[in-house]
């Protein structure tokens, strides 16, 4: 079976009926290129920042930053690369930085709620980014975005600092996207909304699950709680690739479900653009792409969300589907 994945390197990633899709790696250091490489990756769907901030002493300076994000868009060689702003806080800490402890960290000052609290280590990051922007396909992707003040408060600040950045004669990539992740369930009910104030979406389903469900995503205790084939999660996600969809933007997935071989035909019969995964997973997922035809499992985004009562019901839809296309 491996040596049959690995034919499918250099091909690109459609389905039995000729539809093409994007399937990306996720990494969370410049050193993962070489997977993403080897794995046939055609973009990187999500670059988890917050491992230079934790791999290093202080804060990365600028410089430091710049010449990580110009090493991983160079390395794709104009494919798109999303690159996500620092996600610390929740369970990730930094030895450096002395942050209040919380009740339910989780809940609290987290992602894109502490880059706002703390401004100047938000605008070290964005002009890092948006100098890198110059080398390749980049795009800038806040994490944990709740409400629209939020996302909008991100973008000024960012638009703020490409505005010094070019007033200075710093170029900046001409077709630089800025998006969110959808992980907060509020901006997943909210979808359509948002759809008209960014470029992309990237489901982050190990965050929107853990938050739906609430169900700890590391507690094995309630890991039965945390079902990523629950149709309330899927209404969720079918309402946020809609969303997208009717308002011209596109919709990707970073967390695991986009990996998983149990969700994806239901991701597929979605109409997903983009499935974001770890450099290992690429060529099964595109092996099994290739047995999907979409119009065959059309029906399977309604049924999944709508006909089914539970995760279980949605695990046996997926499997007897497989049995017919195996
Ligand atoms: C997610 O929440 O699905 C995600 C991709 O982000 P992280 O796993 O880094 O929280
Ligand atoms: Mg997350």
């Amino acid at each position: 079976q491996k040596a049959e994945w690995q034919k499918l390197k250099y091909e690109p990633s459609v389905t039995a009926d000729g539809k093409k899709f994007t399937i990306a790696a996720n990494i969370g250091t410049p050193n993962d290129m070489a997977g993403v490489n080897e794995n046939g990756a055609e973009a990187v769907g999500l670059y988890r920042t917050e491992f230079l901030y934790m791999d290093s002493k202080d804060f990365p300076t600028e410089d430091a930053q710049y010449d990580a994000y110009k090493k991983v868009i160079e390395g794709m060689h104009g494919k798109q690369v999303i690159i996500r702003t620092m996600d610390i806080g929740g369970d990730k800490h930094l030895d450096y930085w002395d942050l209040p402890d919380e009740m339910n960290p989780f809940l609290g000052v987290r992602a894109i709620r502490l880059s706002l609290q703390n401004e100047e280590i938000f605008r070290t990051q964005l002009r890092a980014l948006l100098r890198a922007s110059a080398y390749g396909s980049l795009g800038i992707m806040f994490p944990m975005i709740g409400t629209l003040n939020e996302l909008r408060k991100a973008k000024s600040i960012l638009n703020e600092e490409k505005d010094q950045l070019t007033s200075q004669g710093v170029s900046v990539g001409s077709d630089l996207q800025v998006g969110m992740m959808i992980e907060v369930p509020a901006a997943a009910v909210l979808a359509d909304q948002f759809a008209k104030e960014v470029d992309f979406f990237s489901i982050g389903t190990n965050d929107l699950i853990q938050y739906s469900m609430a169900a700890d995503r590391g507690n094995d205790n309630v890991s039965y709680l945390y079902q990523p084939a629950n149709p309330a999660v899927l209404r969720l996600i079918k309402n946020t690739i809609d969303a997208a969809h009717d308002n011209g933007i596109w919709c990707g997935m970073c967390g695991e479900a986009a990996g998983d071989s149990t969700m994806f035909p239901i991701l597929l019969a979605m109409g997903l653009d983009e499935y974001s995964m770890s450099a290992t997973s690429i060529l099964r997922i595109r092996s099994l792409m290739k047995k999907l035809d979409t119009n065959e499992i059309k029906e399977l985004a309604n049924q999944a969300c709508f006909e089914s009562k539970t995760a279980e019901e949605n695990e046996k839809l997926v499997s007897d589907l497989m049995a017919k296309v195996d």
